[in-house]
């Protein structure tokens, strides 16, 4: 389990992501699952100075919510198997752990995270991922209602750090970065300095303790050269599905899921080809997704100064900042001063 857990509301998403439909998991989450609820998302600039924006969110704990989703899986149908590790050898599947034995599946979803054994073996190359740190934290001071981001290099290098709310006093503190930026720092010496250190941060997690730990990796690079190849399919972070703008994947992981489903189902039951799985990805949140690498892709330019990356909040208005974070590209990003609408065709 890696996660921060938030999550937008379903109105939320269905704006984001326009053209998909999203699926009831997304929509009715258990009132039980859901830790907190936050209605803005309040955005820091290397100098400290915010913007912030209305967005409906819910803080999931991910842990029951994955639970869920096998419970409605296995009701439905689905044969679970946990502790159980799967090699792919040849097409087959050969299982170890609490269930062994040998499956040769007919389709095969990997949907088994950022270092999927499944998208390698469909020749795809290593994918371009942030590495995360995350403390769960007690006894802080944090704003309920808000999920927030900061960006600098100090705190944060080539990525943000994160205070995601999980109630009064306990809250997500986490740094996602990319390794090409850490120039010989380690992780936990980064979050660490963000929490003692940062200007505002540190007022409002002074006197916290972590009383849990999580580490993981975030695709960053969007969809790998194929999530689809003769009977394999990929969903979720093994197919780069995460708004690369946040980092968010669990909407995209979703969706993604059920179009890899319904597609294999209509290949078993209808016969109709797994090769229109791309396509199906793509009407659905295909430009979203790709949009997501180009804005993170320009805003690394920025990343590398901090001056640089307040003359962007500088230019931003909260609402051009929503739009960034929906990977809707705000006219700013296309004037030639960024390159212009031709190098981001290009890219
Ligand atoms: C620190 C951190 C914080 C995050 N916070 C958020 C957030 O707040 N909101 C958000 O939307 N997204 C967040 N994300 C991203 C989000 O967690 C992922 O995008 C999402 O979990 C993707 O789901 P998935 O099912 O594709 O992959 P995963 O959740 O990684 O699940 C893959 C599963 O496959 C299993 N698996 C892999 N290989 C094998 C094998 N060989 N045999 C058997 N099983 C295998 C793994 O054990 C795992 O259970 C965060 C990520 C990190 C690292």
């Amino acid at each position: 389990m890696q996660c921060g857990g938030f999550l937008p509301e379903a109105g939320e998403l269905q704006k984001m992501l326009a053209s998909a439909r999203l699926p009831q998991t997304l929509v009715d989450i258990p009132e039980r699952i859901i830790l907190c609820r936050t209605s803005l998302q309040r955005i820091y600039s290397p100098s400290g100075s915010f913007k912030q924006f209305p967005v409906a969110g819910r803080v999931l704990d991910r842990r029951a919510f994955d639970r869920h989703l096998a419970h409605r899986a296995a009701v439905s149908g689905a044969r679970i198997l946990p502790a159980t590790r799967a090699r792919l050898i040849e097409g087959q599947l050969h299982l170890s752990g609490r269930f062994r034995g040998l499956v040769r599946p007919q389709v095969i979803i990997g949907a088994d995270g950022p270092h999927s054994m499944v998208s390698r073996a469909m020749g795809n190359p290593v994918q371009e991922t942030g590495i995360c740190l995350e403390y769960e934290m007690v006894d802080v001071d944090i704003d309920p209602h808000a999920a927030e981001m900061y960006f600098s290099a100090r705190f944060a290098p080539g990525g943000y750090a994160w205070i995601i709310p999980l109630g009064r006093d306990c809250a997500n503190v986490g740094v996602g970065v990319r390794a090409s930026y850490l120039s010989g720092q380690r992780l936990p010496q980064i979050l660490d300095r963000f929490i003692a250190e940062h200007p505002v941060a540190r007022e409002k997690l002074a006197g916290g303790q972590a009383i849990a730990v999580m580490r993981g990796a975030v695709p960053a690079g969007g969809s790998p050269p194929a999530i689809c190849k003769e009977s394999y399919l990929l969903a979720g972070d093994a197919a780069g599905q995460v708004m690369a703008t946040s980092g968010g994947g669990i909407p995209l992981a979703v969706l993604g899921g059920r179009i890899a489903g319904e597609t294999a189902a209509g290949y078993l039951q209808r016969g109709e080809p797994l090769k229109d799985y791309p396509s199906r990805i793509g009407r659905e949140f295909g430009i979203q997704l790709s949009r997501s690498v180009q804005i993170r892709r320009m805003v690394d330019v920025a990343m590398k100064s901090d001056t640089l990356m307040n003359s962007l909040f500088a230019a931003l208005s909260p609402t051009q900042m929503k739009s960034v974070m929906r990977a809707q590209i705000p006219e700013i990003f296309l004037s030639r001063a960024w390159g212009g609408e031709e190098s981001y065709q290009q890219r």
